[in-house]
């Protein structure tokens, strides 16, 4: 049977769910978040390192900060295009501002900048404000 591993956006507790169980909520088995909320995740350095490396799904990660116009404009389309992706494509969120460390490790210097990772691995990024349509095909080459 095949397997998954996800990464819990609430607790941060990596969960191994079986893909072939339908009809059942996916339930957080440490702290019963639902495990298939597909709602962008603010995280900090540690939490971020930890969805990059140990998702088995494809990880998005928006590198933001509050006082850059182009990332807050692009907040909603974000949001709006995690909706169609719960368990297939995990969208993280990061304020570079406060937390340096995941920004500096993967040379980021221009904001917003998005990078899409599959298995700890980078694919590839885009720095520029998205569309939400650019977004959800992104996100849908991923799977
Ligand atoms: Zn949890």
């Amino acid at each position: 049977m095949e397997t998954l591993k996800i990464v819990c956006s609430e607790c941060n507790s990596v969960n191994t769910i079986k893909t072939e169980v339908e009809n059942e909520p996916l339930l957080c088995s440490q702290c019963q978040a639902d495990l298939d909320n597909p709602f962008p995740v603010e995280v900090t350095d540690e939490s971020c390192k930890i969805h990059i490396d140990e998702n088995d799904i494809a990880v998005l990660v928006d590198f933001y900060s509050t006082t850059c116009g182009p990332c807050m404009a692009m907040y909603e389309d974000y949001e709006d295009a995690s909706l169609a992706f719960g368990l297939t494509v995990r969208f993280l969120k990061i304020n570079a501002d406060k937390h340096q460390g995941v920004a500096k490790e993967y040379g980021v210097s221009a904001l917003p900048t998005i990078i899409a990772f599959k298995k700890g691995e980078e694919v590839n990024r885009i720095s520029r404000q998205l569309s939400q349509v650019e977004l959800s095909l992104w996100a849908e080459s991923l799977i």
